[in-house]
């Protein structure tokens, strides 16, 4: 599987350091990688995401044909069954298939970056063979349970627990708006080991689903990205082996943020595939449809929304590249991944709303895709850190930059 994927990265030599400069274009195979999930999507998501959208159906065949591809673990090296390419690549990735379908582009997400990215980076051998291989190829998807029904953005609040009982760890507790829970095969959960030490008593767990003593809530009718299920997970004795904690005991809330740092770089590329929709969208309507005898695009309030579109998207698709190019460099990247979160998803929002106005009518119904844009937009300027949240983010790295 993957192969694909693989043998365009080997081709070309995927993992060469580029340099920021470098930004403006992408390289040869990043190129032929965004080739290849665009026209995937145009062939096999674009079709079909309104019905997916309207009848809440989990893309089953898409997401393991995007396995195929090796998109479903795109940092994964190929020994373990991933694509072995970096992160620019995903983001590029996700970027297209999410402008197909941004459902499917939030599952591919939490699959690459909030399940397997934590046990790439903290996983010991063990874990990585067993809880990588099964989760590459699309059959199976993993979640991540941080969020609490009592703390979102408050993560270090956790409350689900963990006790230990001989060699097995105990959990019990709820985890909220958990994506892919209904879909998933396992799931890296955050629980307090020691509630005194607080956020530096939280570790983190494997637990493969379904479990004895895991349950699901219900499946959450949400206002945007409806193929993708979010649901809480429920905790009530659940008994694992001590071998699964995932990192050291204590370390589950660095993990969590380091892992959400990442993962804010592919929310930001499904912003900003839903954001390019919308301006596809609404340059093709204004091309065809007439008012006062003429192309609506050639009014001029028209083009102004245009180009305020295509400014928002290409500054937010800049910030994007430049976050995911620093954490393929192994340099800090908080900050930029916060700002690229941030704009993409203001600029998601902001063009989804353009996009409407330019169809008129056409714009508020579900014949044309505008609206759905609109709905499944929304999202990304609250999970994986809100708005607020990731300029709290940014000013906190700025101010630690001035003070130094
Ligand atoms: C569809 C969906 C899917 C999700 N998927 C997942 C998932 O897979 N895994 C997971 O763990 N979680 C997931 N989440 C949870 C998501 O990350 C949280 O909803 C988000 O972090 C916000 O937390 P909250 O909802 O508790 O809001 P709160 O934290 O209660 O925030 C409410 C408001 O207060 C603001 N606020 C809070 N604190 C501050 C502050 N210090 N300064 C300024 N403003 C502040 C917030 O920005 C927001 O506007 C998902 C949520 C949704 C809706």
């Amino acid at each position: 599987m993957a192969a694909l994927l693989c043998k365009v990265a080997k081709a070309v030599g995927v993992r060469g350091c580029r340099r920021l400069s470098q930004l403006a274009e992408l390289p040869e195979t990043h190129h032929m990688l965004r080739q290849t999930c665009r026209d995937f999507a145009e062939r096999e998501l674009m079709p079909l995401a309104a019905r997916l959208d309207k009848e809440h159906t989990y893309p089953a065949q898409q997401i393991s044909e995007l396995g195929a591809l090796g998109v479903m673990a795109m940092e994964i090296p190929e020994e373990l069954g991933g694509a072995g390419m970096d992160y620019l690549a995903y983001s590029v990735a996700v970027e297209e298939i999410s402008r197909g379908c941004a459902s499917t582009g939030v599952v591919v997400s939490v699959n690459n970056s909030l399940y397997l990215g934590p046990i790439l980076k903290f996983g010991s051998e063990d874990q990585k063979q067993k809880w990588i291989p099964p989760f590459t190829d699309g059959q199976r998807v993993g979640c991540f349970a941080l969020s609490e029904p009592g703390n979102g953005s408050d993560a270090g609040a956790a409350s689900t627990t963990a006790h230990q009982d001989g060699d097995d760890w105990v959990l019990n507790g709820t985890k909220a708006w958990i994506t892919n829970s209904w879909d998933a095969s396992a799931v890296v959960v955050f629980a307090t080991t020691d509630k005194k030490l607080k956020h530096k008593g939280i570790s983190a767990f494997l637990v493969p689903m379904p479990h004895p003593g895991l349950s699901l809530g219900k499946k959450e009718d949400k206002l945007g990205i409806r193929a993708s299920s979010t649901a809480n997970i429920i905790l009530e004795d659940c008994r694992i082996p001590s071998d699964n904690m995932l990192g050291p005991r204590g370390a589950g809330f660095k993990i969590a943020m380091q892992t959400l740092d990442s993962g804010r770089i592919g929310i930001a590329a499904q912003a900003l595939g839903i954001a390019q929709a919308s301006l596809d969208c609404a340059a093709d309507y204004a091309h065809k449809r007439c008012a006062f005898g003429s192309p609506i695009g050639k009014l001029q309030a028209i083009q102004f929304k245009l180009a305020d579109m295509a400014l928002a998207i290409e500054s937010a698709r800049l910030l994007t590249w430049k976050a995911a190019i620093l954490r393929d460099a192994a340099k800090p990247f908080t900050k930029e991944a916060a700002m690229a979160k941030l704009s993409a998803s203001e600029a998601a929002t902001f063009c989804a709303h353009q996009a409407i106005q330019v169809l008129g009518g056409m714009g508020y119904v579900s014949d044309m895709p505008a609206e759905r844009h609109y709905r499944d937009a929304r999202i990304t300027e609250i999970y994986e850190g809100t708005s607020e949240i990731q300029r709290l983010v940014i000013a906190g790295q700025l101010l630690k930059d001035y003070g130094a």
